[in-house]
Order: C-alpha cells, then sequence, then structure tokens
C-alpha cells in the first residue's frame, strides 16, 4: 500500500527526471503551451525543460525546497510528460526512492 502522495510537498520527478517532450510542446510552434525559452533542443525531435539535461538535475520552473514545499512555476503550461507522472506511479516512487522521500505507508513523507 502506498501513502496519499502530496505533490505540493515533493518535487522529486521534477528533480530526478529528465523531462523530455517532442519539441512542439513548446510556444513557438502553433498550439506548443511550455514557454520555449524555459527549454533546451536535445534532439530534431526532443527538447527537455532546462535544468534537467544536467547534474544535479532541477528542473527550471520548480519552485521552493524539494521534499517540503514546491509549486511548478508553469502548471497549466506544462508538457505532457510532466502530466502523465502520477502520485504513486511507478515513476513517482521511483524519483522519490532517488532522493531518499518515504514510499510506502506509514513511513512518513
Ligand atoms: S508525482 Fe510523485 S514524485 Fe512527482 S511531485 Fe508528485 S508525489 Fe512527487
Ligand atoms: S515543468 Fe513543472 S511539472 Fe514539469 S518538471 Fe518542471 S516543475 Fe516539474
Amino acid at each position: 500500500m502506498t501513502v496519499a502522495l502530496d505533490c505540493q510537498s515533493c518535487g522529486a520527478c521534477c528533480a530526478v527526471f529528465r523531462v523530455s517532450f517532442y519539441w512542439a510542446e513548446a510556444d513557438d510552434a502553433p498550439g506548443g503551451t511550455v514557454p520555449a525559452a524555459l527549454t533546451r533542443q536535445i534532439s530534431p525531435q526532443l527538447r527537455c525543460m532546462a535544468g534537467t539535461e544536467v547534474a544535479p538535475v532541477r528542473c527550471i520552473a520548480l519552485q521552493g525546497e524539494v521534499g517540503r514545499s514546491v509549486a511548478c512555476g508553469i502548471y497549466e503550461q506544462r508538457s505532457s510528460t510532466c502530466r502523465s507522472v502520477q502520485p504513486g506511479d511507478a515513476q513517482c516512487l521511483r524519483a522519490r526512492e532517488r532522493l531518499g522521500l518515504a514510499v510506502s505507508a506509514g513511513s512518513g513523507s
């Protein structure tokens, strides 16, 4: 059983993975939403959120302190990759584990 994970006191998935997505999700393409200035081109087809292509990883749009209190500065404009991670799913738990945050019930968060 997993705890009810609260993204606003976490942010691990924004500080562990390279957050990449199809280039046209950025707002310099028709219909794109992610601010292009906050992205980096990593291949002809792909961009990633700036700060997630380097170590230590931290998305440039992430505000606050990971594991305590965070917010996404572009929440409504975030990529499909960001939207796809759900609290408690495999990627979420992997990110939290990587940063030493609780992944199971009863062990706090
Ligand atoms: S999806 Fe999981 S790892 Fe990402 S912020 Fe939410 S609780 Fe943390
Ligand atoms: S854009 Fe927002 S949700 Fe996506 S990785 Fe950055 S801080 Fe996290």
